[in-house]
């Protein structure tokens, strides 16, 4: 029975499912609980849509909302996904501080202005040296900005691009990502495994087993799972590909947070 870590709904600005549906998606789907993660994405390039959070009415309605619709066999928790930026990092620190959140997800949407999941984004001649440009900007994020948990669908840039999609997303940029890794061990913080990948057509999570077993050699002990559903459908999709991906990477266990401290689940 999985806990599936990162979802939204529509208080997201890219989701139009209502939080009750996902609920009871994921109850009929036999999950043993689900967190919320909402969008909060300070000073996102507004060309690109919107994804402001209405922080006055997300947490105290999904609160609610989680105990209301909790029981003995189902958990709802709710937190935040934050689009880190370090320019903005004052912002995300006193977003945090704001109300209780389970969980923070630390991810980076944005670098240098420009969405990945975008085309215009990938205007270049030289591809590998915008990937190094995005492992640069998420280890400067997370320098930056700290209040995270877990380091959210971290090489997730690559499921953007047809040419690279299946593509080494390790080795040829070593030093940086191992440099992002040994910052997050550090620090205490997760590495989430993030299923939403295998929906774009890559055959791994995000990060790509790699990158989680090196996580796991240089002395990673905590993972969360997270399918980044936008809809009821994707719910914990492909996570009966994960336990022997996850074995094989050196991991047994999981962590689900509430009030932001890890409880460890078997996988499987
Ligand atoms: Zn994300
Ligand atoms: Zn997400």
């Amino acid at each position: 029975m999985f806990w599936d870590c990162h979802m939204h709904c529509n208080f997201s600005g890219d989701s139009e499912t209502p939080a009750i549906d996902m609920i009871n998606a994921a109850k009929a789907k036999g999950l043993r609980g689900i967190t919320f993660t909402d969008h909060l994405d300070i000073d996102y390039p507004p060309q690109f849509g919107f994804f402001d959070l209405d922080l006055e009415n997300y947490y105290p309605k999904q609160h609610a909302l989680a105990l209301q619709e909790s029981t003995d066999d189902f958990t709802i928790l709710t937190g935040l996904e934050m689009g880190i930026q370090s320019h903005v990092a004052d912002k995300c620190y006193e977003a945090a501080k704001q109300y209780d959140y389970d969980f923070i997800i630390g991810s980076t949407h944005v670098v240098d202005h420009l969405d990945p999941y975008y085309d215009v984004f990938w205007e270049t001649d030289d591809v590998s040296k915008l990937l190094t440009r995005y492992y640069q900007v998420i280890l400067e994020n997370i320098t930056a900005y700290t209040d995270f948990d877990a380091l959210g669908h971290l090489d997730y840039i690559f499921r953007y691009k047809d040419e690279i999609k299946n593509t080494d997303t390790y080795l040829p940029y070593r030093d940086i990502v191992d440099a992002i890794l040994e910052k997050i061990i550090k620090m205490d913080k997760a590495l989430e495994i993030n299923t939403g990948g295998y929906r774009k057509g890559i055959d791994n999570p995000n990060p790509s087993a790699s990158i989680i077993k090196r996580y796991h050699e240089l002395g990673g002990k905590l993972i969360t799972l997270g399918a980044d559903a936008h809809n009821t459908a994707d719910i914990a999709s492909d996570f009966e590909k994960l336990p022997s991906l996850l074995k094989e990477c050196g991991f047994t266990e999981y962590a689900v947070y509430k009030n932001r401290k890890p409880t460890l689940y078997p996988l499987g």
